[in-house]
Order: structure tokens, then sequence, then C-alpha cells
């Protein structure tokens, strides 16, 4: 059977769920719990879609934070410094604006200055241990901007975010590069399927939702723009695909005010009566039906 996942970040449960979008849900859907680390106290994209690919908890998938360290200060950062600097959490609008202290700023300074020496780096393809979904040498397989596994995950993603909450950008031009990033990768997808006939794995990722919903958490009406982008395009999406497909929707974590929420979304277009219900389970579950 062929598998095609739908790799959406920040996909929010409680607003799929508000706003019934049919497309979304599909035949069984539900939240999911996602790993999130002792460092972190919130799931964060770079660790918790490696745990979705590997099927593996943090420690076995790799590593446990979102930043690395190289010797030979590994053990004051991991132990010390990540826990200092990791109160942040990811990209809030309240700690941007009102909050954002000297301590902040002086952290952020010796953060870029760490990774400009080569003391911190982010984890790659070569961080994660273990085997993933794409390793099997007898299928066809395809992945487009996996975080962390591919390169050109997130394009000026952080800057641009961080220049519309602190308004050096506008929110018109913020909005439309990211629709345009948004097609560009349904545009890529649809473009793939039209012309490969014979693929057994696909999986295709946006991050557009995560920066929509940090950025304008308090307008409810533009996140939910975004949702429907996203629900028409899997509808249309749904009619050019072969009949024995599992499709997958899958996320990492929602969103709640800007601040991500501790669980993820699923939906299946075939039963899969999920019970225990954590994103670390899909693995075995897309083994099966690509040997189905
Ligand atoms: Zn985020």
């Amino acid at each position: 059977m062929k598998v095609l996942i739908l790799g959406i970040d920040a996909l929010e449960y409680n607003l799929v769920e508000e706003w019934d979008l049919k497309n979304l849900k599909q035949k069984e859907y539900g939240k999911i719990k996602v790993p999130i680390t002792k460092n972190l106290k919130e799931p964060a994209t770079e660790i918790v879609w490696p745990c979705f690919i590997t099927g593996e908890e943090p420690e076995k998938m790799g590593y446990v934070n979102t930043i690395l360290y190289r010797q030979p200060f590994k053990w004051f950062f991991e132990n010390i410094y990540t826990n200092i600097n990791s109160k942040q959490g990811d990209i809030h609008p309240e700690t941007i604006l009102d909050k954002r202290t000297k301590k902040r700023e002086l952290l952020d300074i010796l953060s870029s200055f760490f990774k400009k020496v080569g003391f911190s780096y982010h984890p790659t393809r070569s961080n994660i241990k273990a085997p993933t979904i794409f390793n099997y040498n007898n299928k066809k397989i395809a992945h487009f901007h996996i975080p962390v596994y591919d390169k050109n995950v997130f394009p000026d993603y952080r800057k641009d975010l961080v220049d519309v909450i602190s308004k050096k950008t506008s929110i018109p031009n913020f909005t439309k590069s990211v629709k345009k990033s948004f097609y560009n990768r349904c545009n890529e997808l649809t473009e793939y399927l039209k012309n490969n006939k014979d693929w057994d794995l696909v999986m295709m990722y946006w991050f557009c939702l995560d920066g929509i919903q940090h950025a304008f958490f308090k307008n409810k009406l533009k996140i939910m723009d975004f949702y429907m982008l996203f629900n028409e395009f899997i509808g249309k999406l749904k009619k050019i695909l072969p009949r024995d497909v599992f499709l997958l929707i899958i996320s990492d974590h929602g969103q709640k005010y800007g601040i991500h929420t501790n669980h993820g979304f699923y939906s299946s277009n075939i039963n899969l009566d999920m019970k225990k219900d954590n994103i670390t389970d899909f693995k075995k579950i897309i083994e099966k039906k690509l040997e189905e």
C-alpha cells in the first residue's frame, strides 16, 4: 500500500475540531502524545519530527536538545547553560515584545557567539542515530523539507517571525511570504504525485502554521484563514490520489495564545484503532501499511 504523510507543524487538534475541518479530520483523528524533554518544557519541532520518523523517544532517537554542543564545554552547556537559556521556549510574542530583558539579550548574544566559534550547532541528519521510515532499500521513497533530516526546511523563518512581531516588517508582507511558502510546498507535492506513479512512501512538511499562530495569536480569523487553506488543499489533493493510499496527517504540537500546546494531532483516511496515541507509534503502522 502506498503511504502519503502530510506533516503540518503546529496544527492544533482543538481548532480542527472547533472549525470542523472535514478534510483535515478524515476517517479517524485525535490528539497524540509528543515527546517533551526536561530542558525544553514544550514540544520542539527539531525533536518531535525526528522522533516521529524514527519511532523513538529523544534519548534513543539521538539527542534531547534543540542546540547541540561540542567538547570541551559540552557538560557545562548541556547541564547549566541550556537550563538557563531554554526557559525562554519558542518565539513567544510576549517575550519578544514586553519581557525582552537585558538577560535575554545577553543570552542571545552569547548563543550566536557560541555558534560562530563552533561550540554549538543545530542538529542535522547525522545526529539522528535511529533508523527512520526513509531507510528502505526496496521502496521508492521521497521526502520533502523534513525538519533536521532534510536541509532548507525553514527559509528565513525565525527572522521573518521576529521581524513581524517587532513590527520591522508589515503584516501583509509577512502573510504574503508565508502564503507563498505554503503554495510552493503544495505545488511541489502535487507536481511530484502527477509525474511519478510508482512511489511507495512520500512525506511533505509545512512549517507555516507555526509562524502564523505565533505572530497572530490574538487574531483568530487570520489563523482560521490558514487552517482553511490546508483543509482546501487536502480536499483537492485527495482527488488526484490513487485509490489505495494510506493518507496520514500529523502535527508535532498545537498552539494556544502563541504558545505550543503539549499534544500533537493525527488523522488517517483508514481506521487504525489507535489506543496509546503516541507520535512514536506511527513508524510501525507505516511499515505495516507499506508491506500490505
Ligand atoms: Zn513554534
